[in-house]
């Protein structure tokens, strides 16, 4: 539905966005995650239109609508804008703010008004100003002051960091089952890995302007490219590994990988659920329990290995590890990345 092809904008010298290409499914859910300044905001205006590309293209069912210039004004590409300040008219009523772009009769604007305040469950708030309702109800009229006109595409940017955190949970999961019951294609872009991972079918993942991973949550989770995605996309273990004759040495062990990965394999990555940790006595032991941190749900066990390393474990709480504990650790899964921090392999399993 939508293409960018090869994409780049510039701010004098600062390259804000790079050679950077995507294709959009009807009704597909797709996130831009990386950190703040990674040009997620420009790559997004560049797709709305607000922004003249310095290089390629965006296309709207094949058909240019962005090159050299605007070719299709913003207000024409059918696409709901959604902000992180919710960014309702305040002088307008809720009901007059989602009335606003609709076309059509009296009767047909009232109809997709009510409709859409049904959808976002706030139908008693229809006389309220802006002011006189909460953050999480503003951002609910937005989507429904978004979604009213019927757009082919909604952007989103960062649309939940400005609520706290029980809110942006539940907003989260509401304003998804709203779009996806309005069937309409949606962009989201946040620096919020978990709300990339648990909004969209499909993740890109993006660092200084470029393209680093699109995957689907699971595949940019479980096997990121870079060492970098690794980090970012959740946490991660890195560890300094050596291939020796037939196996790979690793603070943990002897590890079987196939001779033409574990040759070039100079960095392992573990997720700290990936380590298994038992109790040994010393002479058995490749390491000790430093620090034991429990949150209600999981206990995260930092463990000095003999190599010098320390790591990440993380593990039910039901039975918690003691300072100074002798433990054995082994990785369950792994992943095996090149000394310019690139992965060499799908996950592999002990
Ligand atoms: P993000 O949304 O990932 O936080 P942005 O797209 O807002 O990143 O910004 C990417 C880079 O481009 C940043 O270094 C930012 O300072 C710069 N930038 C963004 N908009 C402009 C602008 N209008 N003029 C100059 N520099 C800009």
């Amino acid at each position: 539905m939508i293409e960018c092809r090869n994409l780049a904008k510039s701010y004098g010298k600062l390259e804000a966005v790079s050679d950077f290409s995507l294709h959009l499914e009807e009704h597909e859910f797709l996130s831009i995650l990386g950190p703040s300044g990674c040009g997620k905001s420009t790559l997004l205006r560049l797709i709305a239109g607000l922004e003249v590309p310095s290089q390629g293209q965006v296309l709207l069912q094949n058909r240019e609508i962005s090159g050299e210039k605007i070719i299709l004004p913003p207000e024409h590409r059918k696409f709901g804008m959604i902000f992180q300040d919710f960014a309702l008219f305040p002088h307008l009523s809720v009901e007059s703010n989602i009335a606003y772009g609709v076309s059509g009769s009296r009767n047909e604007k009232q109809k997709r008004v009510n409709e859409l305040l049904e959808l976002v469950s706030l139908p008693h708030l229809a006389a309220k100003m802006p002011h006189q309702i909460s953050g999480g109800e503003q951002q609910r009229i937005a989507v429904a002051r978004a979604l009213a006109p019927r757009p082919r595409l909604i952007l989103m940017d960062e649309p939940f960091s400005n609520l706290d955190y029980q809110l942006r949970l539940q907003l989260r999961r509401d304003i998804r089952d709203i779009l996806k019951h309005e069937g309409v294609a949606t962009i989201i872009v946040t620096h919020d890995q978990v709300e990339a991972i648990t909004f969209s079918d499909r993740v890109i993942l993006m660092h200084n302007g470029k393209l680093v991973q699109a995957g689907t949550p699971t595949e940019i989770y479980q096997y990121p490219k870079t060492l970098w995605a690794s980090s970012f996309v959740g946490e991660a273990n890195h560890l300094p590994v050596e291939w020796q004759d037939t196996s790979l040495n690793s603070p943990f062990g002897l590890l079987a990988v196939p001779a033409e990965i574990g040759k070039e394999t100079q960095i392992l990555m573990v997720r700290p659920e990936d380590f298994r940790i038992e109790y040994a006595p010393d002479e058995e032991a490749n390491g000790t329990v430093k620090t034991v941190d429990f949150s209600g749900s999981v206990q995260i066990v930092s463990v000095e290995l003999k190599s010098g390393d320390t790591i990440q474990v993380s593990g039910s709480p039901h039975y918690l590890w003691s300072l100074k504990e002798p433990v054995k650790i082994t990785a369950e899964r792994y992943l095996c990345f090149n000394s310019s921090g690139h992965s060499l392999e799908g996950f592999a399993e002990e």
